[in-house]
Formats: C-alpha cells, structure tokens, sequence
C-alpha cells in the first residue's frame, strides 16, 4: 500500500524491486479447527511482492511490474480461492487457502514466471495482508548454490 513499509527481505542481489496490488476473493478454510473461517467469507488482500536480481532484461527491467500485478491480480480478482483446483484443494491441508497457503502460491506463480526469462530474478518475499490486523510473510530458502549457478 502507499507509503507502507514492509518487512525487509536479505538478498544478496544489487536490485529489488516490489510491487503492490490488491485483490478482492473469497475462501473457507475446510478443517474442524478453523472455527468461523469453516464458512465463505470475502477478503481485500493487500499483496507486496518482492523480486531481486543482478541483471537487467533487454528492456532495462528486473521485472516488469505489470506482469507481476497480470500473474495474479488477474487471477484471483474477485474469485473464489477454492475454486482453483490448480492452486488449491479441499483435502490437503498444505494446499487449503490460507493467508499462508495464498502467500506460498503467489511466490510459486511469480518464481515459475522468474525462471523462465533470460535475467532470471528471484521472488524473494511475498508479503500478503488478510484483514487490517492480520497478514503473512512467506520467503522462499534460498536454493542449495543458487549463487554459483548464476
Ligand atoms: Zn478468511
């Protein structure tokens, strides 16, 4: 959001950059426990993704920001997390959407998007806000010689 100032990421690249949007879905989290949250209910996520990297692509561009905000505002804009089966499902649990399942999968569509251009930057952070008081954090472990590969 304007002016918000996110959790910092350690990275060791040159360039970061972060992109914010939003977007409007709705979820129910299946399990007994999740109490309240069993039965459909709507959110504005606010998310912040986090890309670095130390090259350029023929554009100039770690990353275009519009193809962040296209990868997953156009997505899941005013849909029903559930309903994705690609992305989530109704009987494993590290698959239900969660603030921390929706975090994981936003970086695993950015990073899937990452690794196939010529620059390869990496998502570095996601962070993903459910409600005013609530939000989440998801960092990928750095890759066993990510950096020697490069
Ligand atoms: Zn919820």
């Amino acid at each position: 959001m304007l002016q918000q100032i996110y959790p910092q990421a350690s990275h060791p690249y040159s360039y970061e950059l972060n992109k914010d949007f939003q977007f409007a879905a709705a979820h129910y989290v299946p399990a007994e426990e999740a109490g309240k949250c069993r039965r459909l209910h709507g959110h504005t996520y606010y998310a912040n993704v986090t890309v670095a990297g130390d090259e350029l692509d023929d554009t100039g561009f770690l990353v275009n920001f519009a193809v962040i905000k296209r990868l997953i505002h156009d997505r899941f804009d005013h849909s029903v997390l559930n309903d994705d089966q690609e992305s989530f499902s109704g009987t494993l649990p590290d698959r239900f959407p969660t603030t921390e399942v929706v975090a994981r999968t936003i970086y695993e569509i950015v990073q899937r998007y990452l690794d196939g251009t010529a620059n390869r930057p990496e998502c570095v952070q996601v962070f993903l806000r459910e409600t005013p008081t609530s939000y989440c954090l998801y960092r990928p472990k750095r890759k066993a010689g990510s950096d020697v590969n490069r």
